[in-house]
């Protein structure tokens, strides 16, 4: 195993997911949570732990490869019972304190899972550096700030990374693997070997880019889907029927929106409606009122029932 003991920072969606996947993959894992988080990161587990067994349970009957959850049920293989015995046994292999020293002091990996916030995750390292050992490599699962942002606050640039999971990992089993320019190749390469080790398909990033592979790719390809709808060219329906029948893919912008949930699109599209157009020729405006308008309705996306599709 490339890493024995592995710390997870921050027990929240993420955090939670990324501790129980590597615990039902064999490692001791420590959960370092904010002070009256215990009880509800282990619901989180708990359900977790339910849907694994439930996953399990689907793809023993099903033969079709390409519908199993690959972090289950690993690269090409599938082993019911052994499958099961590892979700039994992860809850056991994971600890949560509130206590940052007992959290991270025998941490061989450290995995930062904290709320995407700049400042916090600067302080958090910081406070973080004094308990470490020499050796402990750490990633950060951010989704939007670029490691170099916080690569000085961690003491150990040479030994830090991004190493960004996709929600629901056991079924979107991907991790993005990012350096910054200080990344040393060796610490890159034992990340993608841990990557492996937990049933992730590592996806190297070999220069540091906003976004990642996926976002690079996923939010231009929702941008021209919606600006299609808000400069009256098309309706959500055919826009999406237009990318499905004619690419053979199996969602189009607006299905894939309703999953992202429109809050977050929203966020996303606040971030762009002062950019000039020049440098992002979409109607970012009428954007914003549109999402805004399904938002106030509480069309919010699929979670609810309801976005751009009805859904029950
Ligand atoms: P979350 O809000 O569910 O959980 C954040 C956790 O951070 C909290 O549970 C807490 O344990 C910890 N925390 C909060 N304040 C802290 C502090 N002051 N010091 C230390 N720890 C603190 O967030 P999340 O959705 O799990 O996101 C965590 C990280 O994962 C972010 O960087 C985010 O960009 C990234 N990420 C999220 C998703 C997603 O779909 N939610 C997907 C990929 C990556």
């Amino acid at each position: 195993m490339s890493f024995k003991k592995i710390t997870i920072a921050g027990g929240g969606v993420l955090g939670s997911q990324i501790a129980f996947q590597t615990a039902y993959s064999g490692f001791d894992v420590v959960i370092y949570s904010l002070p009256g988080e215990e009880k509800e990161i282990k619901n989180k587990l708990n359900t977790l732990k339910k849907t694994y067994l439930n996953e399990i349970k689907v793809m023993s009957k099903s033969k079709d490869f390409k519908t199993w959850s690959r972090g289950i049920a690993g690269k090409d293989t599938f082993n019911e019972k052994k499958c099961t015995e590892k979700v039994n046994n992860a809850i056991k292999k994971i600890k949560i304190t509130d206590d940052l020293e007992k959290a991270v002091k025998d941490a061989d990996l450290v995995v930062e899972a904290v709320i995407e916030n700049v400042d916090l995750k600067r302080e958090f390292y910081k406070k973080m550096a004094p308990f470490l050992k020499e050796s402990t490599v750490i990633v950060t699962n951010s989704s939007t700030i670029l490691p170099s942002k916080l690569a000085k606050s961690t003491g150990r640039a040479n030994k830090f990374l991004s190493m960004h999971f996709a929600n629901a990992i056991w079924k979107n089993n991907i991790s993005e693997i990012m350096m910054h320019p200080k990344t040393e190749k060796k610490y890159f390469k034992q990340i993608i070997k841990f990557a492996e080790e937990i049933n992730m398909i590592p996806l190297p990033v070999l220069k540091e880019k906003s976004g990642y592979l996926l976002n690079s790719m996923l939010v231009p390809f929702l941008f021209a889907g919606l600006d299609l709808y808000v400069n009256g060219i098309s309706d959500p329906e055919s826009i999406d029927k237009a990318w499905k029948l004619g690419t053979g893919a199996p969602n189009g912008p607006f299905e894939i929106l309703d999953v992202v949930g429109l809050k977050t699109a929203y966020n996303i599209v606040l971030m762009y409606v002062k950019v000039p157009s020049i440098i992002a020729p979409y109607n970012f405006k009428g954007m914003e009122k549109l999402l805004k308008q399904y938002i106030d309705k509480g069309k919010i996306g699929k979670s609810v029932g309801e976005g751009f599709y009805k859904y029950k």
